[in-house]
């Protein structure tokens, strides 16, 4: 079902998982906020990230590193110079647009990820591109525009005290690269993944979540001999696909893999893959794979002069770690969930909307619903079980009629409901509901785990 991104996001709004941000003063264009429902989904996924690619595999350790750095680790990086986007302005309106998405609205087939600007102010009057907002062809020429946010640190607001937020978390990675290996003994091949904030003050943020100046990414840098003649690209690739259908549910048919050809790979990358999902607005990057090569450890060793380099402890020789990254944003892999997810159902007796979230992501896995407040005791007996004898998160729900407590989990995607009754008193028994099925079974409490257990496997 092709869904709207206008209810999508009403339906978010109003069951609590994502706001405005700064919504009392007019809010702040761009920025949202994570609710109560949000923030619990949110923080599932990244512990869904960290448990797969850190806790469980066995090449892989964590890390958290600092959003402001050392400015070098942008000269290094390259940042400061070449992070920029190519702005051009309409004569006619005074809009500003960034050239290669003018280019690739128009024709959705390219990429002209790799052009020069030359190229691109060339083929935007060869072809005669209007500007989106007056339709007219009357461009200035391609002025380069910084991403990085800047501020400054300490009392004195100067060039020396001059500092960045971070555009990505992979940086932090490789400073540390050499201490990580050192002190937890590693041995190639070895990654280090992290989890934190990036920021980018993007000129055309939006579509919602999918691109905004301050975000979440999960970062792995995978290390590995020059030599190494294993294909780990090929690994990473199927470790993330692994993840993205097996771990968190995203089904095959609404990704696509797209291979970078050479025009548009980084001049540092030898392959690049980009796994794009089908967004209701159309198809976007949602995961990239980049072969890195050394570049990032050869740059921070000329520029900081440390010797990032590894000994073999067979061979005897040094040399730097190839990388390979893959590489992802927590709200876009969010928004692909919601996507997803959302579903709206004709029923016998009316309609309802539904969240099909995976049990692992769903915010509360069980609601408890007393049907009156006699049961209130009882009620809380089970959700004390479910809570914190079995662990796992649960809702309180004694408000309004039956029916429309249903919906309302229906609506955030919780996976069960448990009915306390009339006779739970008596006979210790529930009335368990599967929100996709809505069928319903009276089952004893003493059962709700293994009942839990065989639904889930
Ligand atoms: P795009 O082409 O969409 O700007 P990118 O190629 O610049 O993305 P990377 O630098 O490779 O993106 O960042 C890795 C991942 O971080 C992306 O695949 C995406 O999931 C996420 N990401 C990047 N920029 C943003 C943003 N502005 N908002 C939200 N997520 C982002």
């Amino acid at each position: 079902m092709k869904i709207e991104m206008e209810k999508l996001i009403s339906h978010l709004k109003s069951m609590g998982f994502v706001f405005q941000g700064s919504e009392i003063y007019g809010g702040l264009a761009n920025s949202w906020d994570y609710g109560p429902l949000g923030a619990e989904l949110k923080n599932n996924l990244k512990q869904l990230w960290w448990d797969f690619f850190i806790k469980k595999n066995p090449y892989n350790i964590g890390l958290d590193s600092s959003i402001i750095m050392n400015p070098k680790v942008w000269e290094a990086s390259g940042h400061i110079g070449n992070f920029n986007d190519p702005l051009l302005d309409c004569k006619e309106c005074n809009s500003r647009w960034r050239a290669d998405k003018l280019i690739e609205e128009k024709f959705i087939d390219l990429n002209v990820g790799g052009w020069q600007d030359s190229e691109l102010e060339e083929f935007i009057n060869e072809k005669k591109i209007t500007c989106p907002k007056c339709n007219k062809t009357n461009f200035t020429n391609i002025r380069k525009f910084a991403l990085m946010f800047k501020t400054n640190q300490g009392v004195v607001e100067d060039a020396s005290s001059t500092v960045y937020l971070r555009p990505e978390t992979a940086q932090g990675i490789f400073v540390q690269y050499k201490n990580a290996q050192r002190t937890l003994r590693k041995q190639l091949p070895f990654g280090i993944g992290q989890i934190g904030k990036s920021f980018r003050n993007e000129i055309t943020p939006g579509n919602f979540i999918f691109r905004t100046r301050e975000f979440e990414q999960m970062e792995l840098e995978f290390f590995f001999a020059p030599n190494d003649t294993k294909d780990w690209f090929e690994y990473w690739l199927d470790q993330v696909q692994d993840f993205l259908t097996n771990v968190i549910g995203i089904k095959k048919e609404n990704y696509i893999l797209r291979e970078h050809d050479k025009e548009e790979l980084a001049h540092y990358s030898s392959r690049t893959v980009d796994i794009e999902f089908k967004f209701p607005f159309g198809v976007g990057e949602l995961w990239g794979i980049a072969n890195r090569g050394d570049f990032d450890l050869s740059q921070h060793q000329k520029t900081s002069g440390q010797d990032l380099t590894y000994l073999d402890p067979i061979t005897n020789e040094k040399y730097l770690a190839n990388v390979i990254e893959p590489s992802v944003g927590v709200e876009r892999l969010l928004l692909a969930i919601f996507c997803q997810s959302y579903k709206e159902e004709k029923l016998d007796n009316g309609e309802r909307i539904l969240m099909q979230l995976p049990f692992n992501l769903a915010p509360y896995k069980v609601a408890i619903l007393p049907l009156q407040k006699q049961q209130i005791d009882k009620s809380l007996e089970v959700y004390e079980l479910i809570n914190k004898t079995l662990g796992y998160s649960s809702t309180f729900d004694e408000k309004g009629n039956i029916g429309k407590r249903y919906r309302r989990q229906d609506a955030i995607g919780t996976p069960f409901c448990i009915t306390i009754d009339f006779e739970t008193n008596s006979d210790n028994c529930v009335t368990i509901r599967n929100r996709d099925t809505m069928e319903q079974e009276r089952i004893s409490i003493n059962k709700i785990d293994s009942y839990l257990k065989n639904q889930l496997s």
